[in-house]
């Protein structure tokens, strides 16, 4: 299988794909074509590794990683990926947070880190993962490579604007990591970043490499547990399950769509947005008019420009008229807060801004009359929000253990002016 880049100038095999991040020509890869698997094929296939294992086969097949593969996937996807059903008849919820840093990025980010780890030659001099962070990418990201061999991270987070325990679990982890606090925006932090990887000198200095959303390593494996939570409700109820997914930069909702072009039983999909509503206008009228986005309560979410946006157009031409089965709507602040403390009275569980959106959107669901089974996925735990989500359900939320031992750790982390002098100057004193 070869990887194509959105924009028609590059094709490469994975395992190129996965080291470059973006495509040569500024695109972003995408699956020359997608394998054929109806859920028989996943008769034996009983968890996240499993499934996991048999859905990358295709895309894997030229790779050198291939023989690799199950155990790639076996070190990477080794926590649960639980489907809950919620109180009211055929309303799930599918929890991807149990993962070392809290959040369903873990997925992606792990994954890419023991697929790059096995793609490293022992003689090449370590790489830096650079990553510019709005919150729950940086740590994700730096859990997965932390204190592996040939391998350092860099990453840079607005200063405070992110939440007093998400940057303390930037700046947490030291050893082959270091946390950089950027004096400005996430946009700031993005943009000193690309002109990092556009500086030719540093990189000779210093190679670096992305990990960031666009990889189409950490978009591959979140198809797993939408297959894995599909074929658990197909056993069951012999009916496709919907999904309802809160969505920013659109990584982890085509994922769920790429398994279903796969043959998974899923049904239909509504991306959850907060009050960055460009994604909901294009799937309303056809309209993409991207632009600065505003600060929400749902702040891993807060995107004006999707990147993915690319990766849905080349799925599915002609939207958003050739698919009705996939819509999106926004939810904003007010909503978010209402359905948050209303999930917690109703259900009992607790739940964070970004899953709220979502969780909102299936209460529209319902009452428009909508009887299918339906499945709110839960991005983050909602500890990592805690100055958010305690005021609003009077409560406190008790950490996770496997957010404790990182919150334990002593916080340090180094401030940077928002420039790209001030962050080249960095690695290479480090280089
Ligand atoms: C990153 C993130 C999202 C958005 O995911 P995308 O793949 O960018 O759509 C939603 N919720 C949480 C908690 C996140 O960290």
């Amino acid at each position: 299988m070869q990887f194509l880049s959105t924009r028609g100038g590059d094709r490469v095999g994975i395992d190129q794909a996965l080291q470059r991040g973006l495509a040569a020509d500024g695109g972003l890869y995408v699956p020359e074509r997608f394998p054929s698997l109806a859920p028989d094929a996943f008769a034996d296939d009983l968890d996240l590794a499993a499934v996991s294992t048999r859905l990358l086969g295709a895309f894997f097949d030229e790779s050198v990683l291939a023989p690799a593969l199950p155990s790639i996937c076996a070190a990477a996807l080794d926590f649960p990926v639980p489907l809950i059903a919620l109180a009211d008849r055929n309303d799930y919820l599918l929890e991807l947070f149990h993962g070392p840093s809290g959040a369903f990025k873990d997925v992606g980010a792990r994954f890419l880190a023991e697929a790059l780890s096995r793609l490293r030659h022992p003689d090449q001099p370590p790489v830096t993962v650079l990553a510019a962070t709005s919150g729950d990418t940086g740590s994700a990201v730096a859990a997965a490579f932390h204190r592996r061999p040939g391998f350092r991270v860099a990453v840079l987070f607005p200063d405070g604007r992110v939440s007093a325990r998400q940057a303390h679990l930037l700046s947490c982890f030291g050893d082959n990591v270091e946390s950089y606090r950027v004096a400005g925006s996430f946009d700031d932090c993005q943009a000193m970043v690309k002109a990092a990887f556009a500086d030719r000198e540093l990189q000779r200095r210093r190679p670096l490499t992305s990990a960031n959303s666009i990889s189409i390593g950490r978009l591959l494996p979140q198809m797993g547990y939408y297959a894995l939570a599909a074929l658990q409700y197909w056993r069951e109820h012999a009916s496709p399950l919907n999904f309802i997914i809160p969505t920013g930069n659109l990584g982890n909702g085509l994922a769920a769509l790429y398994a279903r072009r796969i043959g998974l039983p899923i049904g239909a999909i509504q991306f959850a947005t907060n009050a960055n509503q460009v994604l909901a206008e294009f799937l309303a009228s056809g309209d993409y008019r991207p632009r600065a986005n505003i600060t929400t309560l749902a702040n891993a979410m807060d995107v004006g420009a999707p990147s993915n946006l690319e990766r849905l157009c080349a799925l599915l031409p002609g939207l958003p008229q050739s698919d009705p089965t996939i819509s999106a709507a926004a939810v904003t602040d007010t909503a978010i807060a209402a359905r948050l403390r209303f999930f917690h009275q109703q259900q009992g569980r607790v739940i964070c801004p970004h899953t709220a959106t979502a969780a909102e959107l299936l209460a529209r669901t319902r009452a428009a009359g909508d009887q299918r089974g339906w499945c709110v996925v839960a991005t983050a735990h909602p500890a990592k929000f805690e100055a958010v989500v305690e005021p609003l359900i009077g409560a406190t939320v008790p950490i996770p253990p496997t957010l404790v031992p990182w919150l334990a750790r002593p916080a340090q982390s180094i401030a940077l002016a928002a420039t790209a002098d001030a962050l080249r100057d960095r690695l290479s004193q480090g280089a």
